[in-house]
């Protein structure tokens, strides 16, 4: 452009100057009379520049072709990774053992996907008064198993409150990644094997995740030292507390979806809430404002998967999917729940026939 411009001036300056001082250039051929006939008689060579600039911007134009691609790619790759998150949630799985090399399989398979996957629990995780047996080593293999797939954090459940202060404490001590719970605050001089909220990074996005529990069926015998503060009080406190320190709001509510619509109501600024405690299947999210509230049933039948595209300048989710992944059962070997049942049953019958041989 800047080129054609350039010889177009200098035709139009030579044609001006001819026109002007009435004099015939030597090396044209015009009457000095007739700008007119001037500029005609000059389009030849005109057309002749013009096309030799015209085939330079060409060849400059597929130059620079690969390298737009090039950057359009980039560009593309890089607002994609920004944008894309998929989160993974179960909760209620209730110690069902049989479910997990099922959960791990789908697992493993959305990680391979590329974009950044979170995986979080709701709780009620490692007990269940349904299945004694697992009251023995249960938990212990819940724990193990949710370290080996990496969990990036899980909210506790009143079950997991049930086995005491001592071995919530021991089981605590074994978790590889965060346990959250905002909302039963020791009093002053105790401390919580769990922390309110935790801020993970997921690609470049901070994402502030926060823990509640249901006050329904809360052991409170067990913890005397435990205050329960209102769920959306405390979710307000840690959103105050953050303030300015995270792009993206998720919430681990150990709550039914109906208690997390409310919560959700009364303090904006939560972008997804995944609930508990109910047992409820939401193939879609409810929506509340801006929240999206789901619920992946119970017992790891399923493994609940909400892909999310955010605008990266406005944390603002732009579109969701939801699903619920249907996970294969897997037979667990009982040997050796058996086994330590078999020797607890075995000490206390000893016990028992000492004191009554000792007492005759
Ligand atoms: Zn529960």
């Amino acid at each position: 452009m800047i080129r054609c411009e350039a010889v177009q001036d200098r035709i139009l300056m030579r044609c001006r100057r001819q026109s002007l001082h009435g004099a015939l250039d030597p090396a044209s051929n015009v009457s000095p009379s007739c700008l007119c006939l001037n500029v005609a008689d000059e389009l030849p060579r005109y057309e002749g520049a013009v096309a030799s600039v015209a085939s330079e911007l060409v060849s400059d134009v597929l130059r620079f072709v690969p390298v737009a691609i090039f950057l359009i790619i980039l560009m593309g790759s890089i607002a994609a990774f920004a944008s894309s998150l998929t989160i993974l949630y179960t909760n209620d799985i209730h110690d069902r053992l049989g479910s997990l090399a099922g959960l791990s399989e789908l697992i493993e398979q959305e990680r391979s996907s590329g974009s950044p996957v979170l995986l979080f629990d709701s709780g009620d995780t490692w007990q269940d008064f349904r299945v004694p047996l697992y009251a023995v080593w249960g938990a212990d293999k819940m724990v193990a198993w949710m370290n080996r797939v990496k969990y990036d954090a899980m909210e506790i459940g009143n079950h997991d409150l049930y086995y005491g202060a001592d071995r919530l404490a021991a089981i605590s001590s074994k978790i590889e990644f965060p346990v959250l719970c905002s909302n039963m605050v020791p009093f002053p001089g105790y401390k919580a094997p769990y922390a309110p909220y935790t801020i993970i990074d997921a690609g470049g996005m901070r994402v502030l995740v926060i823990g509640v529990i249901t006050a329904e069926y809360l052991s409170y015998p067990d913890y005397p030292w435990l205050r329960y503060v209102n769920p959306a009080q405390a979710i307000k406190q840690v959103l105050s507390e953050t303030k300015g320190q995270a792009d993206f709001v998720i919430v681990l509510g150990h709550l039914p979806v109906a208690q997390a619509a409310r919560i959700a109501r009364a303090v904006p600024g939560i972008d997804v809430f995944l609930t508990g405690h109910s047992h409820e299947i939401t193939p879609q999210p409810v929506r509340q404002g801006k929240t999206l509230i789901v619920q992946a049933g119970a017992f790891g039948h399923y493994l609940g998967r909400l892909k999310l595209q955010i605008d990266p300048q406005s944390g603002q989710i732009t579109s969701a999917a939801n699903s619920l992944l249907e996970t294969k059962k897997t037979p667990v070997a009982l040997d050796r729940g058996y086994l330590k049942l078999f020797t607890v049953a075995a000490l206390i019958a000893t016990s028992l026939l000492l004191f009554v041989l000792s007492s005759g």
